[in-house]
């Protein structure tokens, strides 16, 4: 079959890595995954992980130190779960597509009773719909929100969601801010938002393999009254560790490394640059392919600044789509996700991204689909 000759294992040829996750590394990302290990509880060890936390904090616009699970960002969304809600405690899920719904699937894992609000495909959750819900479903133990809907390219209001629920009930406000986080301002303190998770390999352009998460006082208090059973996901024992600058157990030096570099080469172009960056790349892109005959699934006021999922022209096969691109252009983008896989494409521009590899993406997805 043709599959065998779609792998391409040329990995010298530089491709132009427009998928979703895990994002390409910058130079000093990719250098420092082949620096040798050392012990998570050296002192050299313990300066890095203390960089890492401070350089950290100001994406989060949080002041305390984030904290570091060797962990795919899901991993990180669970601990949310299980230090915060107890089996029997009632979770309102936004659910604006699949990582939405997957927040609620891991807190009903557990045992929580989850209220789902699905939003449709492409459209952004709406505060005034958070009110109704909040009062309908009194009393909620927390709010499941999804910053950025990486399978539909939607970013949502989320300091406007956020101060919703504070105003509205005592609810804790948990965020999958795995794709946001780096790429566009979160004001997690100002906001009123009580976990902000995040991994390593979506905008943070480091190595897979951490789940980062801030956790406000709030948060730390209800997991100390949370007897939900866990161990390696324990907040107080990880911040505990971090106080230490180590972790509980050993991390993932590798991708730690990688993320040191990351923050090194984010903070050198400035913060505000670098949001700016994303926005901008956000709208090439959907412009970009608006010229070629592709609609974008968001509307422009709720589209994403890191991931732009675009509906094909009748007719065309996503998979088909993807693997031109890939074979004829070396550009490699990622698929629809549910009902929209063969409708859809999603083009990632988060993390190490410049205008050309936008450019050349859309320049190839004009010679494949465009008419
Ligand atoms: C990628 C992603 C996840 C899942 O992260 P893993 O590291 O694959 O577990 C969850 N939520 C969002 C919004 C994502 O983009």
């Amino acid at each position: 079959m043709s599959g065998l000759r779609t792998v391409n294992l040329e990995v010298s040829v530089p491709r132009n890595l427009r998928w979703t996750g895990p994002t390409p590394l910058p130079p000093e990302g990719l250098a420092a995954t082949s620096r040798q290990m050392m012990s998570h509880r050296s002192d050299a060890f313990r300066q890095i992980v203390r960089r890492v936390v401070d350089g950290l904090c100001p994406l989060f616009g949080a002041e305390q130190s984030p904290l570091l699970f060797t962990s795919s960002g899901t991993g990180g969304m669970e601990a949310a779960i299980v230090n915060t809600l107890e089996p029997g405690a009632r979770a309102l899920a936004i659910n604006g597509g699949v990582f939405g719904e997957r927040f609620g699937s891991i807190a009903r894992a557990y045992g929580i009773d989850v209220v789902e609000h699905k939003v449709p495909w492409g459209r952004a959750p709406d505060a005034d719909d958070l009110q109704r819900l909040l009062r309908r479903h009194h009393p909620i133990d927390a709010v499941l929100l999804t910053h950025n809907e990486t399978s539909t390219g939607v970013l949502a209001r989320l300091g406007d969601l956020a101060k919703c629920v504070r105003e509205h009930s005592d609810a804790l406000v948990l965020v999958d801010g795995i794709s946001s986080v780096g790429a566009t301002p979160i004001e997690m303190d100002a906001s009123g938002i009580d976990v902000v998770v995040t991994a390593s390999q979506k905008a943070l352009m480091a190595s897979p393999g951490l789940a980062i998460l801030s956790v406000s006082a709030r948060a730390f208090d209800r997991a100390r009254r949370v007897h939900t059973p866990r161990f390696y996901f324990d907040f107080l024992r990880m911040r505990d560790a971090i106080a230490e600058g180590t972790t509980t157990y050993t991390p993932a030096v590798g991708a730690v490394y990688s993320l040191e570099a990351a923050l090194t080469h984010l903070h050198a172009e400035g913060l505000d640059r670098v949001y700016e960056r994303h926005a901008t790349l956000a709208r090439m892109c959907r412009e970009g392919a608006a010229g070629s005959g592709l609609s974008c699934l968001a509307d422009a006021a709720n589209a994403s600044p890191t991931v732009t999922a675009l509906i094909l022209p009748e007719g065309a096969s996503a998979t088909d789509v993807r693997r031109r691109l890939e074979l004829e252009h070396g550009v490699l983008v990622s698929q629809g996700r549910g009902a929209l896989k063969e409708r859809a494409i999603r083009v990632g521009h988060m993390g190490y991204v410049a205008a050309s590899d936008m450019e050349g993406c859309l320049e190839a997805l004009r010679l494949v689909v465009g008419r």
